[in-house]
């Protein structure tokens, strides 16, 4: 029965096609969801968002500062200015300049250990953005691979489905329809090639009359143990 040899064929030509499919959705995949890029750019994102709420308290503090120096300033010249006689006042002012003074001494701390942080996050910021750009990049280069790929991926389909029904025309209805049977119920594959007297597919070990019956073509031999279709160079 030389219809197992167009069998074998036509099994190769499936294989070759599901194994197309399979990389075809996985090009698909990959285009579609870049995570490299994604993740830094959320790591990115995270990170302006933190710069520009510290810089938002920045401004906060300098506003302060500026209120709290005018403040001291027209203290100061209030209680250089001669115009005040009275001891109590004069006393209370100076109280009142101590403290604005030690307002101005906790912001101006609180402002060095801000820029500190405004300064770390700003470089590691710019790393980001590096790495990102960096990424973006990669990204565009594997793409262009990848849909080159995808292209020929395509040309090499079309081929096979057309050796396919040449194939296929050269099968008998029954073969086919056992095949086809066969195929849905063992993960596509239908027909193993024996190799160092083993069924190809399963592994199993086959005896002498078995691979000499799958040799001879004259029936449809099956392997013992997967059920599939044998078949001999
Ligand atoms: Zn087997």
């Amino acid at each position: 029965m030389s219809s197992i040899f167009h069998l074998y064929q036509l099994q190769k030509i499936d294989s070759s096609l599901m194994a197309n499919t399979t990389r075809l959705e996985s090009i698909e995949t990959s285009l579609s969801n870049d995570t490299t890029v994604k993740s830094i750019k959320n790591e990115t994102d995270k990170l302006s968002e933190e710069l520009s709420v510290l810089r938002i308290e920045m401004n906060r503090i300098e506003d302060n500062l500026l209120n709290r120096r005018n403040k001291l300033e027209q203290s100061e010249s209030s209680l250089y200015s001669g115009t005040i006689k009275n001891p109590k006042e004069l006393q209370d002012l100076q109280k009142e300049i101590a403290f604005i003074q030690s307002n101005i001494a906790d912001l101006e701390d609180e402002q060095l250990e801000l820029m500190v942080k405004i300064e770390s996050l700003e470089e590691a910021l710019a790393l980001s953005l590096d790495r990102l750009k960096t990424a973006e990049l990669e990204q565009l280069n594997i793409n262009a691979l990848l849909v080159e790929e995808k292209r020929e991926l395509i040309t090499i389909h079309q081929h096979l489905f057309k050796e396919r029904d040449l194939v296929v025309s050269q099968v008998g209805d029954d073969l086919f329809n056992l095949y086809d049977a066969l195929r849905s119920k063992k993960k596509g594959i239908a027909v193993s090639k024996i190799e160092d007297q083993m069924c190809s597919v399963c592994g199993s070990t086959l005896t002498p009359a078995e691979c000499q019956s799958a040799k001879s073509r004259i029936d449809i031999i099956s392997c013992p143990t997967c059920g599939r279709i044998l078949y001999a160079d």
